[in-house]
């Protein structure tokens, strides 16, 4: 089961990833078209300034809290809801089109990126039937979208970063039927092996955004100040509707 909830007015919903993973296959078996966000405190604080990108978070299927951020904000709030990590979800998803023999589809990277992350996958799931592929620095939306709705992906994976990888998964759906769409950041880097992931015990303590930071100095500027102002904004929305 899901609830649909807000923070800072943008839908988050409270479910576990078998629900969100059952929702998948719901969409794939009836032909709908289903977009997934992996919501963190970077796309709400984003969607607080720009008005298109809140209407995407409205207007999408199911966003999943990824990042920690999004947990303690729900905490405030009194919920208490697990996050379902981005790049868990994209590897489930692709275990799921593997078992079940759905057409998936990979958008994003660089070249050397993408193709050593799908090279993994094929070792790992020997069944998987990649039928698109290309690398996320190209020029011409159009173009992509052509590509993709002639190789009709049941599941595509969209890794550009966002807000960059929503606005495109838009467009996508408004030209696809029957595919589902998800954004999945920078996980094509850690399926290359090219990033490493945070080891168990920085997943486990929530810390994963202070490993990522120290391994890559330049997210730094990406995370401060944008989550403690996030935190910040939460507490005071909070106080606003308990006062
Ligand atoms: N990227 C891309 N095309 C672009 C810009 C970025 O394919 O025009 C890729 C980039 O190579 C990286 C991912 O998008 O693999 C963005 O990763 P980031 O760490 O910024 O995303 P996060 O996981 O933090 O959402």
């Amino acid at each position: 089961m899901s609830i649909r909830t807000t923070v800072l007015n943008c839908p988050v919903d409270l479910c576990d990833s078998a629900y969100a993973l059952s929702q998948v296959l719901h969409a794939v078996n009836s032909k709908q078209n289903y977009h997934i966000v992996t919501i963190n405190p970077e796309m709400i604080m984003n969607a607080q300034e720009n008005e298109n990108f809140f209407k995407i978070l409205n207007k999408s299927d199911l966003n999943i809290i990824d990042g920690v951020g999004v947990k303690i904000a729900l905490k405030l709030k009194g919920i208490n809801q697990e996050q379902i990590r981005g790049v868990d979800f994209a590897r489930k998803l692709v275990e799921l089109a593997n078992e079940n023999d759905f057409k998936i589809g990979f958008l994003g990277a660089k070249e050397e990126v993408i193709s050593k992350a799908i090279e993994n996958f094929k070792k790992q799931y020997t069944n998987l039937n990649v039928v698109y592929s290309r690398n996320g620095y190209f020029n011409s939306d159009d173009e992509i979208i052509e590509e993709i709705v002639k190789a009709q992906p049941q599941i595509l994976l969209v890794g550009l970063g966002s807000p960059k990888q929503e606005e495109l998964i838009v467009k996508l759906k408004n030209n696809l039927s029957g595919t589902v769409l998800i954004g999945v950041g920078g996980s094509f880097d850690v399926f290359s092996g090219i990033v490493k992931e945070a080891p168990m015990i920085y997943r486990k303590l929530g810390l994963e955004w202070l490993y990522r930071t120290a391994s890559d100095p330049k997210r730094f500027k990406r995370i401060f100040p944008t989550l403690p102002l996030f935190l910040i904004k939460c507490i005071i929305s909070n106080v606003i509707k308990k006062g």
